[in-house]
């Protein structure tokens, strides 16, 4: 019986890094915040196409809609995971935030 251990089952698609994140590539004013929670690195992006749930007020960030992304930067597992962790906020409700301590 062959039951040497063979070659893993082969990973989900995905080998090789990652593709760059559109982030990356499409914007370019990002700055760091320090808050209570941590250092989080802040994004303003121009509308998407898509809506988003803003996590301070709950309510929908509509499609074209300026508004600024965040993600801690210091994030536990790393910049990657913490990058696809990141939240789309209005802006309002980030700055909000920051002054809410
Ligand atoms: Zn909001």
């Amino acid at each position: 019986m062959l039951t040497m251990p063979s070659k893993r089952p082969s990973r989900r698609r995905q080998t090789g890094p990652p593709p760059p994140l559109d982030l990356d590539r499409a914007l370019g004013g990002r700055r760091s915040e320090s808050a209570p929670d941590g250092e989080w690195t802040v994004q303003r992006v121009r509308g998407s196409e898509k809506t988003y749930a803003c996590p301070g007020c709950r309510q929908v960030i509509a499609a074209g809609l300026a508004h600024v992304v965040a993600w801690q930067a210091d994030g536990l597992l790393g910049p990657v995971a913490a990058l696809e962790d990141r939240r789309h906020w209005h802006a309002a409700c980030w700055e909000a935030r920051a002054r809410r301590r």
